[in-house]
């Protein structure tokens, strides 16, 4: 076993390839490909999958002198917090998230927590099972609160990029009595 230098889980040591610029051991790409084929191969399963990339994604944050990586984890952390914060449904989350593509080169290096209290080891031997979905929130969630030190840049730059992505309903957000500022800026979901 060896610990992956991105998100700290430990993983087979093994051979084999990993991403381009979300920089992790071959071990632990291996057990997120894992994941992610249980979710190509499922309709209800496929459901989560962005939660998945989400998350693998803001653990393995890569070089922070790479634009490129550096614009993944401001991306992948707003969809996360978009996510997690005010579910919706996919086409939706993905339209947001064409719309904040476009502003990415506004992002700053985020700095990343200095460990994670769950990483991909503990989901994967749960991939195609009845706790799969469980599983991935629980690290989700878990991630984003390793993350918080971070919560208040992305909450204001999803704030200041969402002029035209969304079409708030701010009556019916304020009658369900929700003041989060992402929920107020994009609305409940329906
Ligand atoms: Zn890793």
């Amino acid at each position: 076993m060896e610990p992956c230098y991105g998100c700290g889980g430990h993983f087979p040591d093994m051979d084999g390839p990993t991403h381009r610029y979300m920089q992790s051991s071959s071990g632990c790409f291996a057990a997120f490909n894992t994941l992610l084929a249980a979710e190509y191969s499922s309709v209800d399963l496929g459901r989560i999958n962005r939660l998945t990339v989400d998350t693998w994604a803001v653990q393995h944050p890569g070089d922070p002198g790479d634009r490129r990586a550096v614009q993944s984890v401001g991306l992948h952390l707003a969809r996360l917090m978009l996510q997690l914060a005010c579910p919706r449904p996919p086409a939706e989350t993905n339209q947001v998230m064409l719309h904040f593509s476009r502003h990415k080169h506004t992002l700053r290096a985020l700095v990343p927590p200095s460990d994670f209290s769950k990483t991909v080891a503990d989901v994967a031997p749960f991939a195609g099972t009845p706790q799969h979905v469980s599983k991935v929130h629980e690290w989700a969630e878990a991630t984003w609160k390793d993350w918080s030190h971070e919560h208040a840049y992305i909450d204001d730059w999803i704030a200041r990029h969402s002029d035209h992505a969304v079409q708030p309903d701010q009556t019916a957000s304020k009658r369900s009595g929700h003041t989060g500022r992402v929920k107020t800026l994009i609305g409940d979901p329906k």
